[in-house]
């Protein structure tokens, strides 16, 4: 009809603009990865708006994030001329919050009611068990946390939790105590926001019916990841029985999902709302789209390959008339360094010669610790970069908690680090002791270290038990490699403990043991040796490194035998082969003077924190997981590290489910690409602390050969099978495994000079190689290759 000429319906393929327009009901759209979903959702919202059918105020929108949000409002205001004002646009918790601030009364909240973030939540909970007399290590806040979260994405009150046992028993009533508390402060965590809204529509039949007749169209995005929660949220806002009840204008809903992109799962996220959908919504027939816009097809070939590894799906084709486009690249680099330079120096040459805008370029990457190598690398190259969704490495919460304690082993009069870990973990010393202990310290004229020796009472005796606790660490690292000197803090400080004691801290984890990776590539890394004679000179003429020659370094040796590194702006690290190799010397370049491997690594640390994070509206590369990129596109995509245990991720390698979630990132990560992809993986990595011999992840043998080309040879992926070969041993024991200590010095080079020194352990995958006694052998004949 006269659709046909509407400009907005130009340019759609006929299924899209038959999604645009229908009217026949609720519909689900079922379409895979770049099929334009997203699209047609936002310019359905236009057309309705523009043909009358729809006000502003009568539309109700659900977004994954709030930046998708803000993107479809932006696209919205430049299809059609109308205020956005009264749409509501948003995601879950965003919606939820408008609706109980213009219902505060009814559901019993304080007009200016405040929102909890999970950092405010875990203190209020803290105050509960603390409260309680809960020792924490019987029930950790985390813990309590998450079951609280769970509880209320399951829709369950502390009175509709089944109690099992005593334990249960008592989560149970802490549950309610928090309640209680939230409320008696006014303050909603995120999981309230959705429950109480839900609450609200389900108790109040006046409410309800007046959303119901207001929203005459919703319309949700990435509705496979909705859990139970939401979904019931969404039937109370459409009405029930809108399907056969057309005259009461109930909402037609338009939910628009990928299965094969639902990777929330443990988040509560729940596939079958797909079904349910269909069958309670009435769904006629689901809509396909079948044609991909995004990406040529060696990209798009190379995800319909890999997907169709997974049993449970729904099922679907996907084809472009893009053009084949450039095979995928796959490249093996020697290690997790070389990676990230390889991924740099790529990166470079898209922008220079290949004229690939920055911000059309991202790196993908499964577990957020990757981002600390990728980080170092392209702060020395200095291209700009941003970290999507995230914090830089550096910035990580966990990370300034174990710098801080390293810094009070330097300086125990630093106030800001002493005042950040002095009761964490948690130790019993509440705000009222640090007060106490700023006045004295005051008074004094001394650092709060300083101070505690004087304080009295419980809190004095508390507060001499952390500094005790540093002054052991401060004993026990003498002598000791910066890596054990940091292993040693990790365990003793109680924070590997704390955060492992959580549900979901295994990211924490890993970025604490990231951290060791750090120390030990900090050391001595590998390419960056310096000719002596360019160092700056003192007042007298002398290259600042002669102070060198003094501690044993021939400044005329050929560089091979002893390694020279700018490790810090101005520091260098100097492992001159006259020296053990674990002891690297750093010295600083304006000074000349040598510093301790803790305080140069301390000093590179600050200035990585503060150093080239692009500045807003800077245009910068995108550093993201592969979770945040979820709905993103970008001209060339990296996903880093394709190996056995880090992607798929050892957590879900062992189960089926597990691992189809896995292959559903794996398909999300590669359809984010438009023209380029590149696939990388690193024979040798410093993973949890130690370094590890992983395989070729499953999934690049997933992949259509025609589509792909090794830029590196390939290895024979049988040996991934083969329990006895390359399938994961480790050369390098945990720093607390005591005993012989593998530097960087030796990684970069062992393959070159030491491979014989080298010791590993052989056999076992990922997982089971973890935490075990490491031998001395023979190095395998693909890893001295290289
Ligand atoms: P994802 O599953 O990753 O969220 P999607 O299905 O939501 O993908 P969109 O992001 O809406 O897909 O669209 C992918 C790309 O294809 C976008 O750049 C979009 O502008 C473009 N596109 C969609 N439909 C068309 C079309 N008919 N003609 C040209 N380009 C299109
Ligand atoms: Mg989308």
């Amino acid at each position: 009809g006269t659709d046909q000429g509407n400009p907005l319906l130009q340019g759609l393929n006929p299924e899209q603009r038959a999604a645009v327009t229908f009217t026949g009901g609720n519909t689900l759209i079922l379409a895979g990865a770049g099929s334009g979903k997203t699209r047609v959702l936002t310019t359905r919202i236009a057309w309705l708006l523009q043909t009358g059918q729809a006000s502003p105020g009568g539309i109700l929108a659900v977004t994954f994030t709030n930046k998708a949000a803000k993107e479809m409002v932006t696209r919205l205001t430049a299809m059609v001329p109308v205020s956005v004002r009264g749409m509501w646009i948003g995601t879950f918790h965003g919606l939820c919050n408008r609706m109980l601030r213009a219902h505060a009364q009814t559901v019993g909240l304080p007009k200016q009611f405040q929102i909890l973030d999970m950092q405010d939540q875990l203190s209020a909970v803290k105050r509960v068990l603390k409260a309680h007399n809960v020792d924490s290590e019987m029930l950790p806040p985390k813990k309590l946390q998450s079951f609280i979260n769970s509880c209320k994405e399951e829709g369950m009150r502390p009175g509709d939790v089944p109690v099992r046992d005593a334990d249960s028993r008592q989560r149970v009533e802490l549950y309610q105590v928090y309640e209680q508390q939230c409320q008696k402060e006014g303050v909603v965590d995120f999981g309230e926001l959705m429950l109480r809204s839900f609450e609200l529509l389900r108790d109040n039949a006046a409410v309800r019916e007046h959303y119901q007749t207001r929203f005459r169209h919703v319309l949700v995005d990435e509705f496979q990841d909705t859990n139970r929660l939401q979904y019931q949220w969404l039937k109370l806002i459409a009405g029930a029985g809108y399907a056969r009840d057309e005259q009461r204008g109930l909402a037609c809903v338009v939910a628009v999902g990928d299965d094969d992109q639902s990777i929330y799962a443990f988040r509560g996220a729940r596939v079958g709302n797909m079904a349910d959908f269909v069958r309670e919504f009435g769904v006629q027939q689901p809509i396909k789209l079948e044609q991909n816009y995004r990406s040529y097809s060696h990209i798009l070939d190379s995800a319909n390959a890999l997907i169709a590894h997974n049993s449970q799906r729904l099922g679907k084709t996907l084809h472009t008339d893009q053009g084949a486009g450039e095979a995928l690249r796959i490249h093996e680099s020697v290690n997790d360094l070389a990676e990230a330079q390889w991924i740099v120096d790529e990166v470079r040459q898209l922008m220079q010669v290949d004229g690939f805008a920055r911000q059309e370029i991202a790196v993908l990457y499964r577990s957020n610790a990757q981002s600390r190598s990728l980080e170092s690398a392209l702060i020395t190259a200095k291209v700009p970069y941003r970290i999507y969704g995230g914090l830089r490495f550096f910035e990580r919460a966990e990370i300034k908690h174990a710098l801080a304690y390293l810094r009070l082993l330097e300086n125990a009069n630093d106030d800001t680090s002493f005042l950040r870990v002095v009761n964490f973990p948690a130790r019993g010393i509440g705000a009222r002791s640090i007060e106490g202990l700023q006045d004295q310290a005051k008074v004094k004229g001394s650092s709060l270290y300083a101070a505690s020796a004087t304080m009295d009472g419980r809190a004095g005796d508390k507060l001499r038990s952390f500094v005790q606790l540093i002054e052991q660490l401060r004993q026990a690292s003498m002598g000791q490699t910066l890596r054990d000197v940091i292993g040693l803090m990790l365990e003793h400080s109680g924070l590997l403990a704390h955060y492992r004691a959580e549900k979901d801290g295994v990211d924490r984890v890993e970025n604490l043991e990231e951290l060791v990776n750090a120390a030990e590539s900090f050391v001595v890394q590998e390419g960056y040796a310096v000719d002596v004679t360019s160092l700056p000179m003192d007042e007298h003429g002398t290259p600042v490194g002669q102070g060198l020659a003094s501690q044993g370094v021939d400044l005329n040796a050929p560089w091979e035998e002893q390694a020279i590194v700018p490790v810090a702006q101005r520091t260098l690290a100097v492992q001159p082969a006259a020296l053990d190799p674990n002891q690297s010397l750093f010295v600083d370049v304006d000074t000349g003077e040598t510093l301790t491997p803790l305080a140069a690594f301390l000093t590179h640390a600050a200035l990585e924190a503060g150093d080239n994070q692009a500045q807003a509206g800077q245009e910068a590369i995108q550093l993201m997981t592969v979770h945040a990129s979820k709905g993103l596109e970008f001209d060339a995509v990296f996903i880093a590290g394709l190996e056995e245990g880090l992607f798929p991720h050892y957590n879900s390698m062992s189960d089926q489910d597990g691992l189809e979630e896995e292959r559903r990132l794996m398909y999300v990560a590669i359809t984010r690409a438009r023209k380029r992809l590149y696939l990388s993986l690193a024979q040798e990595r410093m993973l949890n602390g130690q370094t590890q011999y992983n395989v070729a992840s499953r999934f690049l043998d997933e992949l259509p050969e025609e589509s792909v080309r090794w830029l590196t040879p390939k290895r024979n992926p049988a040996s991934r099978n083969a329990g006895e070969s390359f399938g994961g041993f480790s050369s390098t024991g945990g720093w607390n495994s005591g005993g012989r200590q593998s530097s960087t010095y030796e990684r970069s080079s062992y393959s070159a000079r030491q491979a014989e020194d080298v010791p590993y352990r052989e056999g076992g995958r990922y997982g089971a190689s973890k935490q075990v006694a490491y031998g001395s052998g023979p190095v395998p004949p693909q890893a001295s290759d290289g």
